[in-house]
């Protein structure tokens, strides 16, 4: 949940009036109180271990601003002296939208917080009510426009595979998500935990989650989506933690579950170009450096499902490509090698020899 250089520090909300059918609302109200002395012993521990300054303190469990304000206040007043030190460069927090107004964003604002995330679940009223959420998708459209009328950066956190959602309705939240324009958003898929509403309705045959294949097809387009509209993917998948594992019922968990769906988006760039090809032809892919594990997919996926459809494929790190992709038969790409290579040779250069490039 938190960024890398993150320091995080999870305030549980405590007496919570809401009824999320995904939350186990016992484990919550059995946390320990967080209070300014522990987050200012939490902080120095944390200081007194790291070396170099830290992007950010980070207050996170979801309902920061539902606390009472002057405890607000008073954990905050615990973080800004790390901020005006420059041993951080922001304060992060995440609330539910309903907990924002003026007042509060004021506040924020005052006491230095520089990101807030909002979790909008969802962007369909009906979903929304129906797992008892407890806010609205106008709420949630009003308190990015506040946060972002005082200057603060804004992140939008939705669940896929909701109860009661279907999946072409996540993907109508993706988009009313990327046209609201958050700074970053994160993407969870939603799995059943012991204790919840949603682990009754599942073994009550009311809820079914999504498949892993099913989540990482869709949380694969958001991705793009997402990237399309510039806006950063702060996070998609849960959190590897042993309480998640201890209460994981059933659901689309995978610890390596984004790098699924960035393999999944490579099938579905090269699938609709393999028909340029005669079938069983060798192709080589070359992409950018950053990209080559995701082409090649998690334990070679797209490389067996490839050579499944009649294509083998060879992928190949191109230091010179920053984006996109090529896509040639092997064969030629083999020509064009031997051809670059005669045009680097001082020899050639001089004759200013063709590449295929
Ligand atoms: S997830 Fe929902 S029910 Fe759980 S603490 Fe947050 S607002 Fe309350």
């Amino acid at each position: 949940m938190i960024r890398r250089g993150s320091i995080a520090l999870f305030i549980p909300h405590r007496g919570c009036p809401h009824q999320c059918s995904f939350c186990d609302q016992r484990a919550i109200s059995g946390a320990l109180p967080v209070t300014p002395e522990r987050v200012r012993q939490e902080l120095q521990a944390a200081f007194s271990r790291l070396q170099s300054p830290q992007s950010e303190i980070a207050f996170f469990g979801g309902s920061f601003t539902c606390l009472p304000e002057s405890e607000m206040v008073a954990l905050l007043r615990e973080a800004v002296p790390y901020l005006e030190k420059g041993l951080v460069s922001g304060i992060r927090c995440s609330t539910r939208p309903d907990g924002i107004d003026r007042r509060r964003v004021e506040l924020l604002r005052q006491f230095g917080v520089t990101t807030v995330e909002l979790g909008a679940q969802s962007m369909d009223d009906r979903v929304l009510a129906l797992n008892g959420r407890g806010h609205t998708t106008v709420q949630t459209v009003e308190a990015v426009e506040l946060l972002r009328q005082v200057g603060l950066q804004v992140g939008l956190q939705m669940m896929v595979g909701m109860p009661f959602d279907t999946q072409a309705g996540a993907m109508r939240t993706a988009r009313r998500i990327a046209v609201l324009g958050p700074d970053g958003v994160r993407i969870y898929p939603a799995v059943v935990l012991e204790g919840t509403r949603m682990a009754r309705w599942y073994r009550q045959g009311i809820y079914t989650p999504l498949t892993l294949e099913q989540a990482v097809a869709l949380c694969g387009p958001m991705i793009a989506l997402f990237e399309r509209k510039g806006i950063a993917i702060w996070r998609v998948g849960l959190h590897d933690t042993p309480s998640l594992r201890e209460g994981l019922v059933a659901g689309p968990f995978h610890p390596a579950f984004k790098e699924y769906c960035l393999s999944f988006l490579w099938r579905q760039r090269v699938d609709p170009l393999l028909g340029r090809f005669p079938l069983g032809e060798a192709l080589l892919l070359q992409v950018p450096p950053r990209e080559h594990s995701a082409a090649v997919g998690q334990h070679r996926e797209n490389l067996r499902h490839w050579a499944a459809a009649g294509y083998p494929v060879t992928v190949r790190s191109e230091a010179e490509l920053t984006e996109g992709f090529r896509l040639t038969p092997l064969s030629s790409a083999a020509g064009c090698d031997k051809m670059k290579e005669r045009a680097a040779s001082p020899e050639t250069a001089q004759k200013g020899s063709k590449t295929c490039f």
